[in-house]
């Protein structure tokens, strides 16, 4: 293997033609639990995103993960309980190589502070959705949804343009480092707290942030002259968010679109409140949990009555996925779910066809292999305007971190064909080597998530985590290399239930069956989904695609 440095000295990104593994899928998993932590926000301690999103439990479950999966042969699959192996078990070459159950707790019990005192012994932790389950490309994961948002808004309120339009929104991590990027290739003017200085840094180093302001005045003044000259641009601003937007509202200022990406769905690990530094909560953590987490839902009490305010003022105001709305209507804001969110807002049509945030990562480590497939995407959805312009916009635009890696927003069919088309060509060697697939979990089928996927379903369904179930089931069935049930952890405890799924293209004929089977389920499910529940598009989508749903 030829590993290259990442920004983290002791996690290389892996790459090159060398097998350690027994077959390329075994070794592509491996990869790919390596490159979480090459692009991992910090992989000393197994994170990779989303405050506590961790590969692996341990570092002695790590190991014995890296072991397993350079012995296993093809006809074994091993079996992972929130990041700890715990048995590897005879199946058949046709079987997932992992399967894996992150953070599921029972109805009753599936609190924070459950979650947090079964992690202090070791029985559990939290997936993060891709981090967990190896399927993390850096900020690049969310980018294009980010993008879309804007676009979508732009659509909406502004005639098409986000040019000379202020965005203001908060949280430089793991996912939110995405925002700065997404918000200049909307060609906006975007401003970006984070309370920690060293994730403004690092999202500056890899290109996603244009420059780092000594000041909110001075951050005001250079919004304010790209928004005058319309020009596109990326500022972030280190402080506290539940203070900067609400002196914001003070100023009477008002930004055209306003949102939050810090990790508010944790108050303990994740959100920092106005009340302590940076140090002062992380010492809090171990030390005073209970009074962090009081203090931090009383500063996001602030952060969201900010945001309210901006919303009266007549800015575009949407909750990013990260339970602020539901933190700040826990501690008394009776109106925060006034502030609509995201997927109900602006990307439900699109998930009706099943197009949502599809994924591949090139395996072999080379640049190249993606450029191929960014040709190969324009060559074969020329009249697909969604992928036309963003494949050009990304490959200006988006520095690779860790394994080069491809985000694009794919539906019913479409995802299909790309990936038994790349399957071809890594069998006669065009490309250099084997490409993962994958998706975000926040996609049709694949997310029960009622305070964001599932919020406002038109028949009420918002709560029911059946369909991420039938997923995960469904794509064992259809032959997936990896495949995992995956529920909130932390703050997140309760919310949610999602379903992830990573395939090989090896370039083999049984890859392409793999294929065929797992990508084409996938989305005929998310579709089903939502024509269940009566969305017209879905349903349209049923009858142009012949999607096999059962219609009562
Ligand atoms: P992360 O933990 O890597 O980063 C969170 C950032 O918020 C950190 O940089 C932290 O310093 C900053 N922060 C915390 N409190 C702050 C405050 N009061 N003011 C300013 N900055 C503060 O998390 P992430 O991976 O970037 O994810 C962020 C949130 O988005 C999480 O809640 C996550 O679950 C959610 N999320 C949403 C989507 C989506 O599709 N919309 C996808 C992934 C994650």
């Amino acid at each position: 293997m030829n590993a290259r440095p990442s920004r983290h000295a002791n996690f290389p990104v892996p790459g090159g033609p060398t097998l350690r593994a027994k077959g390329w899928r075994q070794e592509a998993l491996l990869r790919l639990l390596e490159n979480v932590l090459s692009v991992g926000e910090d992989p000393d301690n197994l994170i990779v995103y989303a405050a506590l999103g961790k590969a692996a439990r341990n570092w002695k479950a790590h190991a014995a993960i890296v072991k397993t999966l350079l012995e296993m042969d093809e006809d074994q699959t091993l079996l992972i309980q929130s990041g700890k192996p715990v048995g590897l078990v005879k199946t058949h070459a046709k079987a997932p190589l992992v399967i894996m159950a992150n953070c599921n707790m029972v109805g009753q019990w599936a609190k924070a502070e459950v979650f947090y005192e079964l992690q202090k012994k070791g029985l559990i932790c939290w997936g993060g959705l891709t981090a967990g389950a190896w399927q993390y490309i850096g900020s690049q994961g969310v980018i294009q949804g980010t993008y879309e948002i804007f676009m979508r808004i732009a659509e909406k309120r502004f005639g098409g343009s986000l040019k000379g339009r202020f965005i203001l929104t908060a949280g430089l991590g793991g996912m939110g480092g995405a925002q700065p990027l997404a918000g200049r290739m909307a060609e906006a003017a975007i401003l970006c707290v984070d309370v920690d200085p060293d994730r403004a840094q690092k999202r500056r180093e890899i290109g996603y942030l244009d420059m780092i302001a000594d000041n909110l005045d001075h951050a005001l003044s250079l919004i304010d002259g790209a928004v005058k000259e319309g020009k596109a641009l990326s500022v972030g601003l280190v402080g506290n968010a539940a203070e900067i937007y609400p002196d914001i509202v003070a100023r009477r200022i008002t930004p055209d679109i306003v949102t939050d990406q810090t990790s508010a769905h944790d108050l303990v690990y994740g959100y920092v409140p106005k009340t302590r530094t940076l140090a002062e909560a992380r010492r809090m953590r171990e030390e005073a949990p209970e009074q962090l987490m009081a203090e931090s839902r009383a500063s996001i009490v602030d952060h969201v009555k900010a945001m309210l305010a901006f919303q009266k003022a007549g800015a575009e105001v949407f909750d990013n996925g990260n339970l602020i709305r539901t933190q700040a209507r826990e501690g008394g804001v009776a109106d925060a779910f006034d502030i609509p969110i995201f997927t109900e807002a602006y990307l439900r049509p699109l998930f009706c066809r099943a197009i949502g945030p599809y994924r591949w990562m090139a395996l072999s480590g080379e640049e190249s292999d993606i450029a191929r497939i960014d040709d190969l995407l324009l060559e074969m959805f020329p009249d697909n305007r969604i992928v036309t312009n963003w494949v050009k916009l990304a490959r200006e635009n988006i520095p690779f971190e860790g394994l080069p890696a491809r985000i694009a927003w794919l539906g019913h069919g479409e995802r299909t064909a790309l990936a038994r088309r790349v399957n071809a060509l890594v069998a006669s060697r065009e490309l250099k080597g084997p490409v993962a697939f994958s998706r975000d979990h926040l996609d049709a089928g694949a997310m029960a998530h009622p305070n964001i996927m599932t919020e406002g379903m038109k028949d009420g369904s918002d709560a029911i985590a059946d369909w991420p179930l039938i997923d995960a089931m469904m794509l064992s069935a259809s032959m997936a290399d990896l495949v995992v049930v995956h529920s909130g952890g932390g703050g997140y405890s309760g919310y949610m239930t999602s379903c992830g799924v990573t395939v090989i293209a090896d370039g083999t004929p049984e890859g392409d069956e793999r294929l065929d089977h797992a990508m084409t389920n996938d989305t005929t499910l998310g579709v089903i989904r939502y024509a269940d529940a009566g969305y017209e598009e879905a349903l349209d989508e049923v009858a142009k695609k012949d999607v096999p749903y059962i219609r009562l």
